[in-house]
């Protein structure tokens, strides 16, 4: 369905900072609040202007009864602050995500229901919940740990926890390049979140 597609989300600056569906970009160039790229020419293009280009052969557009228009693979936001740049959530859900529901002492990946969150420096010793205290460990190591450092239990972590820059990136590491996108972004800025 070329309406759940996504296309990338740029800021006035042309920095990437979101991605969103076809259909969210084409209400957001409707209402003015977003221009279409063009990517062979980086022209910038209106709701009205974006919808008298020729579709080219093959590429996914959406069809009306009386047009059809080439789905957005790119827009720059008109104006600032339309995509808050906001923290992720400290949520149960973003640490999962976060540590891809895997074990940060043994590196199992068990299903949900056996994963827990385990507070490095435990809670009864001062560490406080938190990105950077906070890991999903499975229950037996969890149980294992008990009232321990990871050093004092014999634990090594598996990566050294950290708060996510964005969500946007969590969403970018599931979703399929398209090329037209390459010209937008860096490797490093992909990489972020990819990388062990
Ligand atoms: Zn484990």
């Amino acid at each position: 369905m070329v309406l759940n597609d996504a296309t990338l989300v740029l800021n006035r600056n042309w920095v990437p900072v979101n991605l969103t569906t076809v259909l969210d970009a084409l209400c957001k160039l409707y209402a003015g609040s977003a221009r279409a790229i063009k990517p062979d020419d980086y022209s910038l293009h209106d709701f009205d202007s974006w919808a008298s280009l020729k579709v080219i052969d093959g590429a996914p557009c959406v069809r009306t009864a009386s047009i059809a228009i080439q789905a957005p693979e790119v827009i720059v936001l008109s104006r600032y602050g339309a995509v808050p740049d906001r923290g992720v959530a400290f949520s149960r859900l973003n640490l999962y995500k976060r540590d891809r529901y895997t074990c940060q002492y043994c590196g199992r990946s068990p299903s949900v229901t056996e994963l827990t969150i385990d507070h490095v420096v435990p809670r009864s010793r001062g560490g406080i919940s938190s990105w950077i205290n906070c890991v999903v460990a499975c229950v037996q190591c969890n149980f294992k740990k008990a009232n321990r450092t990871p050093a004092e239990a014999g634990f090594v972590l598996k990566r050294t926890p950290a708060k996510p820059e964005r969500s946007s990136q969590l969403v970018f590491a599931r979703v399929q390049r398209k090329v037209s996108w390459e010209k937008f972004i860096s490797d490093a800025y992909w990489n972020v979140e990819l990388k062990e």
